[in-house]
């Protein structure tokens, strides 16, 4: 099932990407593989997968341990809340985090990279809907902090990352998209060596990648529905 549901999201992504005169190239799948085993991530692994997405640091931590053997094949992402509490474990196993929403976890995630990695790589999350609950930095935001982050030494600031709020039809799904590229835009044109717009899900990587993703992050349509989060 695995197999098969991964080489449709290809596919989606394939013909996304030739609509939008983009390289198949130009877009990475993130596989998000919250809530499912790691012999669910060994499957997809088995097919070429290499990029992970986890959201809860504890429940991640677990599954790289049982992956232990796999650690080479796999970049692990973070795309879920991080607290200040987190921040160690997560720079010490994680090679991506995309959910950076302040100067306080940047500076901590820097300072407690180990010296052996490579420079942690991360994104910081907008809240580009503008919903009053949903985690992110304002778009307003965005500019002062990257340039606070782009300076620490142990990271490395790739770019944006969204999770827009659902929407019925590929135009209205775009919105959202588009604004976070032009913000992206706007950051490169102010200095900034930006290269990733984190964004598309199972029900948007159309709109997504049409709006220029460079990383989509889909769960459901490769691991199947998720059990409701309590
Ligand atoms: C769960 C999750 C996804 C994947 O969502 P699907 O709809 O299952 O593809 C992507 N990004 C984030 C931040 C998530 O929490």
């Amino acid at each position: 099932m695995i197999a098969g549901n991964t080489q449709r999201v290809r596919a989606r992504i394939a013909q996304a990407c030739a609509l939008a005169g983009r390289p198949e190239s130009a877009v990475l799948l993130l596989a998000v593989s919250k809530t499912v085993g790691p012999e669910a991530v060994r499957e997809a692994q088995a097919t070429g997968q290499r990029a992970f997405g986890e959201n809860y640091v504890q429940e991640a931590l677990d599954k790289m341990a049982a992956l232990a053997d796999l650690r080479e094949q796999i970049d692990w992402h973070l795309i879920g809340p991080l607290q200040s509490n987190k921040t160690r474990a997560v720079a010490e196993a994680f090679d991506w985090v995309h959910s950076v929403d302040r100067l306080k976890i940047a500076q901590r995630l820097s300072d407690q990279r180990p010296p052996h990695l490579p420079p942690l790589q991360v994104c910081l999350q907008v809240n580009i809907s503008g919903e009053a609950s949903k985690s992110g930095l304002l778009p307003q935001e965005v500019a002062s902090v990257a340039q606070d982050v782009a300076r620490l030494p142990r990271l490395r600031l790739r770019g944006l990352m969204a999770i827009p709020e659902p929407a019925g039809d590929l135009q209205a799904q775009r919105r959202p998209h588009r604004a976070l590229r032009e913000l992206l835009a706007s950051l490169r044109g102010a200095g900034l060596d930006l290269d990733t717009l984190s964004m598309g899900m199972t029900a948007d990587l159309e709109a997504a990648v049409l709006e220029g993703a460079t990383i989509v992050r889909v769960g459901t349509a490769i691991f199947g529905a998720r059990a409701p989060s309590p």
